[in-house]
């Protein structure tokens, strides 16, 4: 079963407004075993519109139309979509008759325009909508041989959402074939995806049916998995088989199974140790400190930090001594060891975390280059120093510097 998007509204070609609904409706129809073959964006143009329906008609099973369903002059979705078919609308009356209805609950006149929202492809089902004006159209018909399933949904999410879970929901589980969807993201930090996807390319792709997707962020790799079955259970075993042999493979890079983030494992680590965590940040002005403090309970093992940026700070909150700085330089191993050092005792804390680089752009030099970042972690025995030459602009390198240092805390409570 191959599905269609097509999304209506100029406003959606322009650099202001993005198809989003488009998103909603994927994973939707993903969870009924549909895949979405093509996804099209047109403006508020007819003839453009039914050119875009007519072909879709013809290489998809589904098609989902939404937007250009309101009552002003560029929408135009319905008589678009009439035309391409080469079907006729009529003026349903009962639509007419709550469009009126609404307008005089608010003592108001409904302009003329405001009819043709009750005008429905001959045939097509109303499907109601409780959330605005626009009804939407559910059309089950045959073009040349074949059965095609063609839907009308307004374009606001707000709309579009409520409609499609309970008027499209029920219907297309009436049609389909019972399908059952198993998931599961796999996560990974601080390695390229070239590198992960060589690795792992020559497992999954032996998993003929297990969708995967590769999904690189700054730091963050993870590895999406889809299995569609007749039987819940055989989705999920396939899937659980493909992520055994995926954790083979990587082994402790992969550091969640289950969707969390790496600020959310490494809190769990942390409390299952019993141990806490201070940080003393400067190239990344307190990025470590907001990811821990943002999930939810982080006060029973983040106990605080410091934002050590000037050489003053360094020295007045960790301690790092004057001459130190001065021999060494504000970015060296030598004063990320001090900083995690001087952090953790000052705040008594099981575990001291500092990073410090040059996030850039200016402020680099030939020996100490825009992202060269040290990170340290000291536990009260010993201290371990990391250093990254990382690429990009200044965003990247303090990501991906915020990143490492997690990656680090979380390798460490392993
Ligand atoms: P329309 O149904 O064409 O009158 O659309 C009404 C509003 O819904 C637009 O102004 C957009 O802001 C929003 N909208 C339309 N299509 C989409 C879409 N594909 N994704 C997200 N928002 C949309
Ligand atoms: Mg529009």
């Amino acid at each position: 079963m191959l599905a269609e998007i097509i999304a209506v509204g100029s406003e959606l070609l322009t650099p202001y407004r993005q198809d989003t609904n488009s998103l909603f409706l994927t994973e939707e129809l993903n969870g009924l075993g549909v895949t979405v073959a093509f996804k099209t964006i047109v403006g508020d143009r007819k003839a453009h519109l039914m050119d875009a329906v007519s072909i879709a008609v013809h290489r998809a099973d589904i098609l989902l139309v939404m937007g250009g369903l309101g009552p002003t002059q560029d929408d135009l979705t319905r008589e678009a979509v009439a035309d391409a078919l080469g079907v006729r609308l009529r003026r349903d009356g009962d639509l007419l008759a709550a469009l009126y209805k609404r307008f005089a609950a608010r003592r108001a006149i409904m302009p003329g325009n405001n009819s043709k929202q009750a005008d429905v492809i001959e045939s097509a089902a109303v499907l109601p909508n409780p959330h605005g004006t626009a009804p939407g159209q559910w059309l089950d018909t045959v073009v040349g041989e074949h059965r095609k399933l063609i839907v009308l949904l307004p374009g606001p999410p707000s709309e579009l959402k409520p409609m499609f879970t309970s008027e499209c929901l029920p219907r297309l589980r009436a049609v389909l074939p019972p399908r059952f969807i198993a998931r599961r993201v796999l996560k990974m930090a601080m390695l390229p995806e070239s590198e992960v996807d060589a690795k792992l390319a020559p497992i999954y792709t032996r998993f003929t049916d297990v969708e995967t997707t590769i999904l690189a962020h700054p730091g963050e790799v993870q590895l999406h998995m889809l299995c569609s079955k007749p039987f819940l259970e055989l989705a999920q075993a396939r899937v659980n088989e493909l992520v055994a042999r995926v954790e083979e493979e990587m082994e402790d890079a992969i550091f969640s199974s289950q969707g969390e983030t790496l600020e959310q494992i490494v809190l769990y680590y942390l409390e299952i140790r019993g141990a806490t965590v201070a940080v003393a940040e400067s190239c990344t002005g307190g990025m470590v400190s907001q990811r821990l403090t943002s999930i939810s309970g982080s006060s029973r093992s983040f106990v605080g930090g410091a934002i050590v940026y000037s050489d003053g700070v360094k020295t007045g909150l960790a301690e790092v001594p004057e001459e130190l700085i001065e021999e060494k330089g504000a970015v060296s191993r030598e004063v990320a060891e001090a900083l995690a050092r001087g952090i953790r005792r000052k705040t008594q804390a099981t575990l001291g975390l500092a990073i410090t680089g040059i996030a850039g752009p200016s402020g680099g030099s030939p020996e100490k280059p825009v992202g060269l970042v040290y990170i340290a972690l000291d536990d009260g025995r010993e201290i371990s120093v990391t250093q990254k030459n990382f690429r990009g602009d200044r965003d990247r390198v303090r990501s991906l510097a915020s990143q490492q240092a997690l990656d680090m805390l979380r390798r460490k409570l392993m």
